[in-house]
């Protein structure tokens, strides 16, 4: 059976710049996913079609045709839908640029809020986008506890473990790049920031947005589209 298994030919993988030519391509908005359609290089029958994750290079997974007509109808049927929900889409490939960019330029000097005050931020943020209010606990942090605070999808729950304003509007960010923006991919992918700058412009108003995306572009940060991002 090893055997049967090792003489398996396996399917050829295309790396994206040394075995392709791009015809065309589409950027998802919130996941930064990219749909292309690529000529094999240096074979005129083969006709690539995938969605290709922001951080990826390699390509396993793929609609493969001879005529280009084809592969254009299957183009452009895929650009009508949002990508999959694959390992490879949800990967939060900017997860710590994303952290390091919070960490540099959001203001943290704020003091400590109250239980309530957390309480009336998370009512009234969710009011302003139409959202249904997460359940909302505070936990005391152990010392040696590194998470700050989580939102949990399935139960639509924010649990705290400190009180700062930017780490709360953090995890709010979360629940409304979800429930508004539809965000099945990466955590902190490009839909989560331009809300996170939706925030902060609104609700930490000493902050200026165009800075604010101006520090995240200059570090690789990949922001989705102001036009379709949700407004409050
Ligand atoms: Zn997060």
């Amino acid at each position: 059976m090893a055997q049967k298994s090792q003489n398996r030919r396996k399917r050829k993988t295309f790396h994206l710049d040394k075995d392709l030519d791009i015809l065309d391509d589409f950027r998802h908005d919130v996941s930064g996913a990219r749909l292309i359609i690529a000529r094999a290089q240096g074979d005129q029958t083969r006709f690539v079609v995938a969605w290709v994750a922001a951080w990826q290079k390699t390509i396993f997974t793929y609609n493969l045709r001879k005529d280009r007509r084809e592969a254009e109808k299957i183009f452009r049927k895929l650009r009508k839908n949002p990508p999959p929900v694959t390992p490879s889409l949800q990967r939060d490939w900017q997860q710590n640029k994303v952290y390091a960019w919070e960490e540099a330029i959001l203001d943290k000097r704020g003091t400590n809020l109250t239980t309530e005050q957390m309480e009336r931020v998370v009512r009234r943020i969710s009011k302003d986008f139409n959202i249904a209010a997460p359940d909302f606990g505070y936990k005391k942090p152990r010392s040696n506890q590194q998470t700050i605070g989580t939102y949990d999808t399935e139960e639509h729950q924010i649990l705290m473990n400190y009180k700062k304003l930017n780490y709360l509007i953090h995890e709010l960010a979360h629940a409304i790049d979800m429930k508004v923006n539809g965000n099945k991919w990466a955590g902190h992918g490009p839909g989560f920031v331009r809300t996170l700058i939706h925030l902060a412009d609104k609700y930490q108003y000493w902050h200026c947005p165009d800075e604010l995306e101006k520090e995240a572009r200059k570090v690789g940060i990949q922001i989705a589209s102001d036009k379709k991002a949700p407004k409050p």
